[in-house]
């Protein structure tokens, strides 16, 4: 589904990434865990190109958005951006627009769906995320918690085939941390193909196929969580497991 070969990504001098390759496939979960500053979300915003990289590959589906650090065309790397979703920490919202309006906006403007079909879609998305009587309210009516499901049930309203999640709970308090994971879990039930930067070490384990332990720009380790959080092979995994858990 997705493949990034020899990604390198430079801030001026500074090396941010350093040859990193990693793939995913259809119907996996892929947890990346890491020390702040490792390098965690850039790979997530090189990898949806919301930065741009300074060299690598970067391919969905078999087709590549950049190739040896060139890039497709931009009606190509628009039909690729189709691919996937993406949920940050902080909901990013339209807060003026009502819940409904939020999930609804895009796939109708942008993808052109008609209004009625998406908008049934969206009561079903909303049930699905336990917040079907809030369709009407604003997102500043919302606990942090519920902005962030509707921020999930806006991304999976555009139909993507892999869904991208950068440290989706750190923001929210414990208890609304759970109403958030349970819905990645239903979602990794129903084999929803997903890449899950996080710092909540037991979700990682309970819901991961993979997991990636990145320090420095680098991924030091992989595998399941059995091995990579149970078992951890390099001292630096040792060492972030012992100050984490
Ligand atoms: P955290 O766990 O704190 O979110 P992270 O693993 O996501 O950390 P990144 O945000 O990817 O880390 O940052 C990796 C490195 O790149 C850091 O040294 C950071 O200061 C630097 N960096 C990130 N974004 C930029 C930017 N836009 N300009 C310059 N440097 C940046
Ligand atoms: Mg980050």
């Amino acid at each position: 589904m997705l493949e990034i070969n020899h990604l390198k990504k430079y801030f001026g001098e500074l090396e941010v990434l350093k040859d990193i390759s990693m793939s995913v496939e259809e119907g996996e979960v892929v947890s990346i865990i890491g020390p702040s500053g490792s390098g965690k979300s850039t790979l997530l915003r090189c990898a949806t190109m919301l930065e741009t990289m300074n060299g690598g590959d970067l391919l969905y589906g078999g087709t590549a958005a950049v190739k040896n650090g060139t890039y497709a065309n931009k009606e190509q790397l628009a039909k690729i951006k189709e691919f996937y979703g993406l949920v940050f920490q902080n909901f990013n919202l339209f807060p003026h627009y009502s819940v409904m309006k939020n999930l609804i906006d895009a796939p109708v403007h942008v993808q052109k769906r008609s209004k009625g079909e998406v908008m049934e879609e969206a009561k079903q998305l909303l049930e699905d995320v336990g917040l079907a009587d809030k369709a009407d309210a604003y997102p500043c009516q919302l606990s942090g918690g519920q902005q962030q499901r509707v921020a999930i049930a806006r991304a999976l309203a555009m139909h993507p085939q892999m869904l991208f999640f950068d440290e989706p709970t750190s923001a929210l308090d414990p208890e609304l941390t759970t109403e958030v994971l349970k819905i990645l879990r239903q979602l990794a039930e129903k084999k929803m193909t997903m890449v899950i930067v996080t710092h909540e070490i037991d979700f990682a384990r309970a819901v991961s196929d993979r997991v990636i332990f990145m320090a420095d720009g680098y991924i030091v380790e992989e595998g399941a969580p059995a091995d990579v959080i149970d078992n951890p092979r390099n001292p630096r995994t040792q060492a972030f497991l012992r100050k984490v858990q």
